[in-house]
């Protein structure tokens, strides 16, 4: 028996033509056009990459991209100083401080200063609070697109044993707050955590991001499990560099009833629910109704 395979670049794909359309109703309608600024602080080469292609995908959804790239020595007072400008520009409607920052500025601090309301990524601690507390709030990104593929592939999760390796604050909790908001049983597993094999066994719903190439194997997963593979990781295969999850997907697959792929499953929906939180941030903006 083989998973099924969750096509995340094509439910992407969707994500995105629904935005646009969505975008077009706001021209139309209301004479609004959602706008995304990206500030992007040094030259780390794949920040760059990102930031290009958000930049590029937002202008496909037809709304106004507004790029900032500053140099690697910018000051926390230059960079605190345009994320001020930016909250207070109307054309503005989410901002996205691309990290990581260059070490001597404090991330939290800068993520902190960004008006909760444009906080397109989530990070704002007002907006972990809200997810924390179940209110009406900014998600982050990727485990709001490992959200909608899993909604989309079981309908309701109510009552299912979750599993999120990995506790990080951009996608390890939130994935967990919004497990939980779905009613799953929720476990977070982390480095410390000890028989994680059998913790992961458990899981009907099988999240790892973690950032280990292939970690997790077949026998660490339920027979017809649905596993959601959030890692990226880089690693040279036959003299190729190649894109790997954390998942090792040659045995994953004959174990469980779903997985993402890697590439082509959730890194595409981390930019379409971007884009997607832009077009929210906008509508909330003028009190106009929020895209499904
Ligand atoms: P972090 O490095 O911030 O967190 C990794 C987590 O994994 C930590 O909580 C860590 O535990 C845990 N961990 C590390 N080693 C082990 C282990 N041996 N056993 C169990 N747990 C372990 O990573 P991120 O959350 O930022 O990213 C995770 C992965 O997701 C990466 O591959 C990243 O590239 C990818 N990613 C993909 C995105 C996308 O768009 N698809 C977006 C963001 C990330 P501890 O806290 O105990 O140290």
């Amino acid at each position: 028996m083989s998973a099924t395979i969750i096509d995340g670049k094509a439910f992407a794909e969707r994500l995105r033509g629904r935005v646009a359309a969505h975008v077009t109703r706001l021209k139309d309608g209301h004479g609004l056009t959602p706008g995304l600024a990206v500030v992007l602080v040094g030259e780390d080469p794949a920040s760059q990459v990102y930031v290009r292609n958000k930049g590029k995908q937002t202008q496909e959804t037809g709304m106004a991209s507004f790029e900032h790239k500053l140099p690697a020595d910018t000051t926390e007072a230059d960079l605190l100083a345009l994320i001020a400008r930016l909250n207070a520009a109307p054309a503005v409607h989410g901002i996205l401080v691309q990290l990581p920052l260059p070490a001597h500025l404090n991330a939290e601090l800068v993520i902190n200063a960004i008006d909760p309301a444009k906080d397109v990524d989530g990070f704002h601690i007002s907006n972990v609070g809200l997810l924390g507390t179940g209110q009406k709030a900014m998600v982050p990104c990727t485990p709001l697109g490992c959200l909608m593929l899993l909604r989309d592939h079981l309908g309701s999760l109510s009552g299912l044993e979750a599993v999120v390796v990995g506790r990080s604050n951009i996608v390890g909790k939130p994935m967990a707050q919004l497990l939980l908001g779905e009613s799953c049983t929720v476990t977070i597993a982390h480095s410390r955590t000890r028989t994680i094999e059998a913790v992961c066994r458990r899981a009907d719903i099988l999240v790892a991001a973690v950032g280990r190439p292939e970690m997790i194997t077949g026998d660490w997963i339920k027979p017809g499990a649905t596993v959601i593979d959030v890692g990226i990781n880089r690693v040279e295969r036959d003299g190729k560099m190649r894109l790997v999850g954390d998942v090792d997907f040659a045995s994953a697959v004959g174990v469980a009833g779903a997985i993402t792929p890697v590439p082509g499953g959730v890194g595409p929906m981390t930019i379409a629910c971007l884009l997607a939180n832009t077009v929210t941030a906008a509508c909330r903006a003028h009190g106009l109704a929020e895209p499904e």
